[in-house]
C-alpha cells in the first residue's frame, strides 16, 4: 500500500511493542515510524461501564497516534562500547557481596569504601539470629576479596566528581596518602555500572538515658556484652527491651525491619545465658519479618514476656534512688506497670550515614 507510517489501535505496548516493529522492519519501513494507540487497557477495560464513552475515546487516542506518528523521523540503533567494569560505593557486606558477584562473573570491580577498613556495620556484630559466627564470615568475605585478582580496593576513598553515561562512567576517587589523611591525591575511575551500597549506622538518639547512664544500651552494645562479656550479661536479674526507639515517629515514620528480630536474638542469648533472667520486650506491634515469627515463639516459650503498649504511650525510663525504673501501660492489661530493671536495651532503628545525601546528588 506504500505506507509511510503505521498506527497499531489494540493493547499495551509493553507486550506488543516490539511485534509490530519487527513487522515494520520486515516490510522494509524503519521500526521507528510506528505509533501504538492503547485503546485496550487505557480505555476499554477502564470505562468498560461506559461503553459509548469508551468507543469516543478511543477514537480520541486513535486521531492523537495519527497526529504523533506524523513527526516521526526513521532513527537508527548504533551499538556503543560498554566499560565492562564496575564500580561499588560501600565496602560494608552488601558491596562487598556485590563485588564478588561481579568479579565472579569475570568483571573487573573497584570498590570505593570511606572508612580505613572494610566490613561496615557487620563489624560490630557478632552473631546472626540462627547462631552463626558473624565475625568468622565476614573475616571469610575479606579474604575471598582481597585474594580475588579482578577486585581492587580503595579505603578511605571519596567520591569527588561523578560524570559519564550508561555503559561508561568517570569517577574521579580522592584517595589519602598512607598515614596521612590530609595529603590527599584523586584517581579517576572509568566503569559501565555503579552499585550504591552505603549501608546504613545504628540510631543513637540521646531518648531514655541513652549516652547519659551505663546501664542504658543499644541491642548492638548489648550484642556485643553477650558475645565478649557472657559473665556480665549472665548476671543481670532484669532486662527491659524497647522497641521502636527512633523509628515509627514524626522524624523517622518508617520501620527498620531489623530491631524486633535483633531483640529477638539479645534476649533468647540472654536466656541461654542465664534462664532465671527475668526479659521483658516493651512493643508496639512486634514485626519478625519472613519467616523469623519462629524465633518470637521460642523467645515466648522460654520465658521472655512481651508487653504491648499503646503507640501514644511510649515507655518512660528514670533513675529513681539510683534505679533504673520503666513504666509501661500494659495495653492487655489495662494497667501501668512498674519495672526496676539492671539494663535497659534499646532497639534503635537504622539511619543513613549524614554523608549519603552529598553522593546521592553527585550520583
Ligand atoms: Fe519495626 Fe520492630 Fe524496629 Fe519497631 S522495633 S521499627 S516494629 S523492626
Amino acid at each position: 500500500e506504500k505506507l509511510n507510517r503505521v498506527v497499531v489501535a489494540s493493547c499495551t505496548i509493553r507486550t506488543h511493542q516490539p511485534l509490530f516493529r519487527e513487522a515494520l522492519r520486515e516490510a522494509g519501513l524503519n521500526q521507528f515510524l510506528f505509533e501504538m494507540a492503547n485503546i485496550r487497557d487505557q480505555c476499554s477495560w477502564v470505562h468498560r461501564q461506559d461503553p459509548a464513552l469508551a468507543t469516543e475515546k478511543a477514537k480520541d487516542l486513535v486521531a492523537m497516534a495519527v497526529a504523533k506518528v506524523r513527526t516521526h523521523r526513521a532513527l537508527h540503533l548504533n551499538p556503543v562500547a560498554v566499560v565492562p567494569r564496575a564500580l561499588v560505593i560501600g565496602g560494608g557486606i552488601a558491596g562487598l557481596t556485590a563485588a564478588l558477584s561481579l568479579a565472579g562473573q569475570g568483571y573487573e570491580t573497584f570498590i570505593v569504601e570511606k572508612g580505613p577498613e572494610l566490613g561496615g556495620h557487620l563489624r560490630l556484630l557478632r552473631r546472626s539470629l540462627e547462631g552463626k559466627d558473624l565475625q568468622a564470615f565476614l573475616a571469610a568475605t575479606l579474604d575471598k576479596v582481597r585474594r580475588h585478582p579482578l577486585i581492587r580496593v580503595y579505603t578511605r576513598a571519596r567520591v569527588e566528581d561523578f560524570s559519564g553515561h550508561q555503559g561508561h562512567f568517570v569517577t574521579t576517587v580522592s584517595l589519602a596518602e598512607a598515614g596521612r589523611e590530609h595529603v590527599r591525591r584523586t584517581e579517576k575511575l572509568e566503569h559501565g555500572v555503579v552499585i550504591v551500597a552505603t549501608g546504613t549506622e545504628e540510631n543513637r538518639p540521646p531518648r531514655y538515658l541513652l549516652g547519659e547512664d551505663a546501664r542504658v544500651l543499644t541491642n548492638t552494645d548489648f550484642e556485643q556484652q553477650l558475645s565478649d562479656r557472657p559473665q556480665a550479661a549472665a548476671a543481670y536479674r532484669q532486662v527491659v527491651f524497647i522497641q521502636c526507639v527512633g523509628s515509627r515517629d514524626a522524624e523517622r515514620p518508617y520501620c527498620s525491619r531489623v530491631c524486633c528480630s535483633h531483640t529477638l536474638k539479645n534476649a533468647l542469648q540472654l536466656k541461654a545465658l542465664n534462664p532465671d533472667a527475668a526479659v521483658y520486650v516493651l512493643y508496639r506491634d512486634l514485626r519478625a519479618y519472613g519467616l523469623l515469627e519462629h524465633y518470637y515463639r521460642e523467645a515466648r516459650a522460654r520465658g521472655v514476656i512481651f508487653v504491648a503498649h499503646p503507640d501514644e504511650k511510649p515507655p518512660e525510663v528514670a533513675r529513681e534512688d539510683g534505679r533504673l525504673s520503666v513504666r509501661v501501660h500494659d495495653r492487655s492489661l489495662g494497667t501501668d506497670l512498674l519495672l526496676q530493671p539492671d539494663l535497659v536495651v534499646l532497639a534503635t532503628g537504622a539511619v543513613v550515614p549524614a554523608d549519603v545525601e552529598k553522593l546521592a546528588n553527585q550520583l
